[in-house]
């Protein structure tokens, strides 16, 4: 029997990779994602028929309800608020890895030195148990920041005090202290108080090393905790025994860093500088550009004849077209250009939205062929020669200041240079700034028109005029 659990995780664990793999291309994405799922509805099943989990009446009513609770949190939450949700699941994960290595401490407790194992394999156990802790901790509460962050429930800009790296430091070494104890002797009774000291302490450190990260960089902690969680579960494998747990843990923990990387590059800061330097703080400016003018705006039915005339346009989707779930008139309009004889490409800046991937999620959903799609990078040099960028619902991503204005607080970051273009299409529906808070000199360029609404409604206008024509 333990030969075949054993095969049956190897194939899980082979499923998984290949599932991953194959999501790296956007041909093979779904079928590697039903591979991935298969890989896991086999290592579910299979751990179900091994012999010494925890009876049949509890699994069920964990699913029942787990899966009450998942279901109904999943029909009711909006499309809009899919990021923080995705922030809740990966506290979820975190703190389901914390009981995990909880439940083992107490099952465990006080039968240590009885245990007729290897004392290394006990040691293993133990330190397992206690990152099990740890990691699950500051995974469950750094989520619950990000979600009241993302969800505006709380400020998004970082939280600075006085004397904060000396306090982390503090609650760091702490940690290290406590580990130790617990290490040691996981039978003694000052093991126990260590325990628990670390529990508390990886709470504090999850909100304490979340707080100060604000503006822009939000992203990338979201990418961190995402790969935290996969840490968390991999050390409760290591816990309870469990390969298939350890390395899809392990494939969680490492894609979750491949992410946070690229979330990194794409907002030119390295993970420490986001991490500790309380990014889009005190000291820059809000008010990116001196000379902000007056912003021009322009009804539909005027960008309409612009746009009969363009040879060439460029769609660059950001927040505001996911709230206004207008990925599908977009299309409908990118496809009437192009009937009209205009090339038709959209631009997707890496952070546009509020989760890695949220725009290029929005245009599959409303079939828009991927090879239209071109990343920030291609489609920069190529902007001068741009007759029209519409811009639908992005600020940020696309804001001159984080280029040409050092006293911007998302100076640095690499956007899409929309303002190089021969006109720009600005459709929002105010002056509002965007998630990092700042103005965008761009409403205010000479060869940029502000067309206000929601932008579904200004796309379906667009889309009118040119059936109508
Ligand atoms: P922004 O948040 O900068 O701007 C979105 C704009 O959309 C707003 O200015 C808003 O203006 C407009 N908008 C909102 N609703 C509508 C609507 N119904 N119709 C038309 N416009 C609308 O978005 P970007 O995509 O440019 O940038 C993303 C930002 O979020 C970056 O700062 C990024 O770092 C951050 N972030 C990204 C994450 C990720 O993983 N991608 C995660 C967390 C944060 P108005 O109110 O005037 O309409």
């Amino acid at each position: 029997m333990s030969t075949f659990i054993e095969l049956s995780y190897i194939i899980s664990a082979v499923l998984f990779i290949l599932g991953l793999k194959m999501l790296g291309n956007a041909s093979t994405a779904v079928r590697g994602n039903s591979i991935s799922a298969g890989g896991m509805l086999l290592a579910v099943v299979v751990t179900l028929l091994h012999r010494d989990i925890v009876s049949y009446q509890w699994i069920i009513a964990g699913i029942l309800v787990g899966g009450g609770i998942g279901a109904i949190a999943a029909v009711r939450v909006s499309m809009t608020s899919m990021p923080e949700f995705v922030a809740l699941f990966n506290g979820t994960g975190g703190l389901a890895s914390l009981m995990v290595g909880w439940a083992a401490y107490y099952g465990m407790a006080g039968d240590y030195g009885d245990l007729e194992i290897p004392r290394g394999d006990v040691v293993v156990q133990v330190v397992a148990t206690f990152l099990s802790v740890l990691i699950g901790g500051v995974t469950f509460t750094g989520s619950l920041i990000a979600y009241a962050k993302l969800s505006e429930k709380i400020d998004g800009k970082p939280v600075l005090f006085t004397g904060q790296q000396w306090l982390n430091g503090l609650v760091l070494l702490s940690v290290v202290a406590s580990g130790v104890i617990f290490v040691i002797n996981p039978d003694a009774p000052a093991a126990e108080i260590a325990f628990y000291v670390t529990m508390g302490l990886a709470f504090v450190f999850g909100v304490l090393a979340t707080i100060p990260i604000g503006g822009a960089d939000m992203p990338v902690v979201i990418s961190l905790l995402n790969s935290y969680s996969g840490l968390a579960a991999c050390a409760a494998g290591f816990v309870i025994g469990n390969t298939v747990l350890i390395v899809s843990g392990s494939l969680v923990g490492a894609s979750g860093i491949v992410l946070t990387n690229i979330m990194c590059k794409a907002m030119n800061r390295s993970l420490a500088h986001v991490l500790f330097s309380g990014f889009g703080s005190a000291g820059g400016s809000t008010q990116s550009g001196g000379e902000q003018g007056e912003a021009k705006s322009l009804t539909a039915e005027d960008a309409y004849y612009v746009l009969e005339a363009a040879a060439s346009v460029v769609i660059v989707p950001g927040y505001g077209m996911a709230v206004a779930q207008a990925q599908h008139v977009v299309r409908e309009l990118a496809e009437l250009l192009e009937k009209n004889g205009a090339e038709v490409k959209y631009a997707v800046h890496p952070v546009a939205g509020r989760m890695p991937g949220h725009m290029n999620v929005l245009l599959a959903e409303a079939d828009v062929p991927y090879e239209q799609l071109v990343e920030m990078d291609d489609i920069n040099p190529t902007m001068e020669t741009v007759d029209v960028c519409i811009v639908i619902g992005a600020n940020d991503v696309v804001n001159p200041g984080a280029r040409d204005d050092e006293s911007s607080v998302i100076y640095g970051m690499p956007i899409i240079n929309v303002d190089l273009a021969r006109s720009v299409f600005v459709l929002k529906r105010s002056m509002a700034s965007g998630f990092a808070g700042v103005q965008n000199p761009l409403f205010f360029k000479e060869n940029t028109r502000m067309l206000f609404g929601d932008a579904k409604a200004t796309v379906t206008q667009l889309v009118n005029e040119f059936k109508g024509a």
